[in-house]
């Protein structure tokens, strides 16, 4: 196994060490390609208008790269340098990336750039951040024990791990998609400018199954991700709504 591991908090979260130490522990080859700089909630970004830059680094035993670009743009970059990549990891996050925030991680993004350029294996981690403290060392037995679980998950796969901050079990999970609510905290910096703090939050308790819930039980969630963002039943539905395969302009919404 050929692992290369990644991350969105940067080269200097400690989060990137440790999982890259259980994962060379338990399962083989790693090297780290990170982003050089914090990215989180940067999404699925790919950089596009100017050239990316990577440098080599050493990272505890690990060699690697610190790329200037962002987490996607990292597993590009790994791929490229080390060709026989055979799965992907991203994390160990500072903080948890379940519901809505999946949509935002970069952490889950990089994870999913994977599967994108067809890496058959590909997992992101997220720790649950209490008062902003991430406790690596206690989690560090359940992240081996994630990691051995899925060994035995069949490809591909892409799959969000997000480990509360003392874990009691391991499930298997929904994303939660139940609504959000948004709000604005503004005021007026020392200059005079107006400046606003956006906030998004869940509206309502975590349903069952989901991986908020899993988290609020103090169990850790893993949930295996789609890269197709089809609806396949509103397809199907809309299919049958037209007569041919085809929908032309003037005809459109005839023939139901
Ligand atoms: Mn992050």
């Amino acid at each position: 196994v050929r692992i290369l591991v990644t991350n969105d908090d940067g080269v200097t979260s400690p989060g990137l060490v440790a999982l890259a130490t259980a994962a060379f522990e338990e399962l083989g080859e790693v090297r780290i390609v990170a982003p050089d700089r914090d990215h989180s909630s940067g999404s699925h970004a790919v950089t596009s208008r100017r050239p990316v830059r990577y440098r080599p680094t050493r990272l505890g035993r690990f060699p690697g790269y610190a790329v200037d670009g962002t987490p996607a743009d990292c597993v590009t970059v790994g791929k490229a340098l080390w060709p026989d990549v055979t799965m992907v990891l991203s994390g160990i996050n500072l903080g948890t990336n379940v519901g809505f925030q999946t949509w935002y991680s970069a952490t889950v993004a990089a994870a999913r750039q994977a599967a994108l350029l067809g890496v058959r294996r590909a997992v992101a981690f997220s720790l649950e951040c209490r008062h902003r403290v991430a406790n690596f060392d206690r989690v560090d037995p359940w992240v081996r024990r994630v990691l051995r679980l899925i060994q035995t998950v069949p490809e591909p796969y892409v799959l969000n791990v997000n480990i509360p901050d003392a874990p009691g079990g391991i499930v298997w999970c929904e994303q939660d998609v139940s609504p959000c609510t948004a709000s604005v905290l503004g005021g007026t910096d020392p200059q005079g400018q107006p400046y606003a703090w956006l906030l998004v939050a869940p509206c309502d308790e975590p349903p069952p199954g989901t991986d908020r819930e899993a988290l609020a039980r103090g169990l850790i969630a893993i949930t295996p991700l789609s890269v197709d963002l089809t609806e396949s039943a509103k397809l199907k539905a809309s299919r049958r709504g037209t007569t041919g395969s085809t929908v032309s302009p003037s005809r459109e919404g005839e023939g139901r």
